[in-house]
């Protein structure tokens, strides 16, 4: 007896190769009906014998193309059509696109041989790809996705790519971005004004630049990269030099998973997160030192080839270790735009490799790594945006705009209950990130056709940030206001769906607007996010002289804070030989002029590294906590310093104490390093102990950029091992600044009910 159902299929299920495959598994079974791309996803209709149905959703769910994302599959009964065959209809178009946009994906395994088989039409073509490969989002000017509303519009098909596209049984069949050397784009080289064309040749003379020291700008994905011989201490220099890098680290690219291998420490997890279809950049334990590219820090970062292009240098004999790093000075966002990177990078790159295909939108290389509480993400880019991150309770029926932080920032769109993060912006402060900024709103509004009369847009609450006054300028009638901490916590909650739990939230970074106006950044609170957070207690307030800009001075952030604690030697002296600034600083600090109170953890930290001997002005966000991390590895078991929880605020004042006394006790920075990050995780897994002991819940959020120090995390899982309590930490979105804008659009959305 034949029967007719209606399978809807959502998640992302469209420029990943799905219709296709549900053709061929129709047309293998003999079923007939149709598939089509709806706004929803994937809709087929079918017609059989029911078993065979059933054999064709099994398959529907186990064989899925590697790059397709099923979220729900639903099966409604439908009316039998009598109909022939299986076909593959035009997409469908009413509505608003909730479809998903799929993020970039790596070039895959079926065209990474036929670019290597001379007899190929596409053997060393750098714009090969499939429908389970090759650019998506860098690619997308508009939905839906197809060929006219990508940046691959300029090359219509030839005769050649014109018959795979349309063949329904073919790898590329509606491969949006297809192309071959006959009708495709290509890579030109150019040097000064030089100009040399052929993709082979191009390629070939590149190589060449680098094995002899030289900076190639290379055309990626989703913007430039600075590739040079990662093992030429000279060309690591001259990058570092001209880029105005001081000492932030540089990402590598090795050809294959056994030379990572050979440069770092990966577990199973870690090399799982190296090749996943993602490709992000991987943080691992260095095993081999090379001269400039990771300075004073424990990690490499790592990442195999995804684009064709990159394959194709490895293949022709480039360095076997690269160098790439964003195109672009120092904090300023990477160059995408062919003319704006040969003015930007004019004096940093020898060479330019241009590949003719522009790109839609500026995308970074993610960064993760595994964590000591999962896998963690550090920069949420390239390989992950703009998929959705959380399914937002249904209940909220209108879209919601999450604006993020000045710092790293991201911005989050909400649309029929999915929460899409956008890829990493950067600091606002910079012109060209701000500029990207309102780019990325509009890119997001215009992509999901949101009307700024129907959205709730939410920002920080500090009111002299960039994304606030941009908030405020914008034509949306609604505009929330969400606490930075408490997204922070709520965005671990969000990612997990976790919409009535009520958990203790351990929010601790280096800055961020409190309640009072004050400098939070050491706080913990308790509740939920259908219920708000409940600031429970914090870190002992501490004075910061210059506000935020104290941040760029460890000695200046410590003034304060040693301002509290007695019988301090004199500081300008041996050991620990102060500079000037300081003085100053507490001079500040003790007239109480342009000082402000603070609760941050980050400005702890880096008043810890000041004492220890990192004095000078620090070159990028986080490097002295982290260079306290780093030394603190180096050190074996030791004892802990104390870290006390006083009338609800943990005391900072004899965890100082006792760094000043080792440290004039000649004790070795690296054991004192330890002790105090010991004594930070033992006190804060005490306090964790007694408030969630008094306020009954059995788990603990940790978020905040603090928490991208792992040894802080492993230490209070050591601590807390033998407790009931459950620690979570974020996995989908940065625990730094990145990840506040999903904490704020979950908060909204939860203040948000269905009223129009
Ligand atoms: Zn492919
Ligand atoms: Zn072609």
């Amino acid at each position: 007896m034949a029967s007719a159902c209606l399978i809807k299929v959502r998640g992302v299920v469209q420029g990943v190769g799905f219709r296709p495959f549900v053709y061929r598994i129709a047309r293998e079974l003999k079923l007939s009906g149709w598939v089509l791309n709806g706004e929803e996803g994937v809709a087929i209709h079918l017609e059989g014998d029911e078993p065979v149905l059933q054999e064709f959703l099994k398959r529907l769910k186990n064989d899925a193309p590697p790059a397709a994302r099923i979220v729900a599959v639903e099966v409604t009964p439908a009316n039998l059509g009598g109909l022939q065959g299986f076909i593959i209809k035009e997409s469908e178009r009413n509505r608003q696109p909730t479809v998903r946009i799929s993020p970039d994906l790596p070039v895959c395994d079926e065209c990474s041989r036929e670019m290597e088989d001379a007899s190929n039409r596409r053997y060393h073509y750098p714009y090969i790809n499939c429908t389970n490969c090759g650019p998506r989002y860098t690619v997308i000017l508009a939905l839906p996705y197809d060929r006219p509303n990508t940046t691959m519009k300029s090359w219509p098909l030839d005769e050649y790519c014109d018959e795979e596209y349309h063949d329904p049984s073919n790898r590329r069949f509606h491969a949006q971005p297809v192309a071959c050397p006959e009708c495709g784009p290509h890579y030109y080289l150019r040097t000064g004004a030089e100009i040399v064309r052929g993709d082979e040749r191009v390629i070939r003379e590149t190589v060449d630049l680098l094995k002899a020291g030289k900076i190639v700008a290379v055309k990626g994905l989703g913007g430039y990269h600075l590739a040079c011989d990662a093992e030429n201490a000279e060309a690591v220099a001259a990058v570092r030099a001209r880029k105005f890098r001081k000492e932030k680290p540089f990402a590598v690219m090795v050809e294959h998973v056994a030379e990572a291998q050979e440069l770092g420490e990966f577990s199973s997890e870690g090399l799982e997160m190296l090749t996943s279809i993602e490709r992000p950049i991987v943080l691992a334990p260095a095993k081999l030192e090379l001269p400039g590219v990771a300075p004073d820090n424990r990690e490499l970062g790592i990442m195999l080839p995804y684009t064709p292009l990159q394959k194709l240098l490895f293949a022709f004999g480039a360095p076997r270790i690269l160098v790439m790093t964003s195109a672009n000075r120092s904090s300023e966002p990477i160059a995408y735009d062919d003319q704006d990177a040969f003015e930007r990078l004019s004096e940093i790159a020898d060479a330019f490799l241009v590949g003719e295909r522009p790109i839609a939108r500026r995308v970074d290389d993610s960064v993760a790594r595994v964590g000591a509480l999962g896998p963690a993400i550090l920069r949420r880019s390239r390989g992950y945006a703009p998929g959705a991150v959380a399914s937002v309770p249904m209940s909220c029926k209108r879209p919601i705009l999450a604006l993020g932080a000045d710092l790293k920032n991201s911005v989050t769109l909400v649309v029929e209950g999915q929460a899409f993060v956008s890829q990493y912006i950067g600091d606002l402060d910079h012109y060209e990130a701000f500029r990207a900024f309102e780019e990325t709103i509009r890119d997001l509004m215009t992509m999901y056709e949101i009307r700024w009369e129907d959205v709730v847009v939410v920002h920080d609450a500090h009111p002299e940030y960039r994304s606030t006054v941009h908030a405020l300028r914008l034509p949306a009638p609604d505009k929330r206001v969400v606490q930075h901490h408490r997204a922070h916590v709520a965005s671990v909650l969000a990612e997990r769906g976790e919409w009535e739990k009520r958990v203790l939230g351990v929010s601790f970074d280096g800055t961020g607007y409190g309640d009072d106006g004050s400098i939070w950044g050491g706080e913990i609170f308790v509740g939920s996010l259908s219920s708000g957070f409940e600031r429970i207690a914090h870190l002992r307030p501490a004075a910061l002289p210059g506000g935020d800009a104290a941040a760029q001075y460890p000695v200046q952030a410590a003034a304060g804070f040693l301002a509290q604690v007695e019988g301090l030697p004199a500081m300008q002296d041996a050991p620990f030989s102060f500079p000037a600034r300081y003085r100053t600083a507490l001079q500040l600090v003790h007239k109480n002029v342009r000082t402000f109170p603070t609760t941050s953890v980050g400005r702890l930290f880096d008043t810890v590294a000041a004492l220890l001997g990192f004095t000078r002005e620090i070159t990028f966000e986080g490097q002295a906590a982290m260079w306290v991390e780093h030394i603190a590895r180096a050190a074996g078991e030791t004892d802990c310093y104390p870290f006390p929880l006083v009338n609800a605020e943990l005391d900072f004042r004899p965890l100082l104490q006792a760094v000043v006394r080792d440290r004039i006790a000649g004790r070795k920075i690296e054991v004192i390093g330890r002790a105090f990050q010991r004594g930070m995780a033992h006190g804060v897994a005490e306090a964790i102990r007694v408030l969630a002991h008094n306020h009954n819940v059995d788990t603990v959020v940790f978020s905040g950029g603090v928490f991208q120090n792992e040894l802080l995390l492993e230490d209070i899982k050591e601590e807390l091992k033998d407790s009931l309590l459950q620690l979570w930490t974020n996995g989908a979105v940065p625990a730094n600044d990145g990840g506040i804008s999903l904490g704020q659009a979950a908060l909204a959305a939860l203040r948000n009910p269905d009223q129009e």
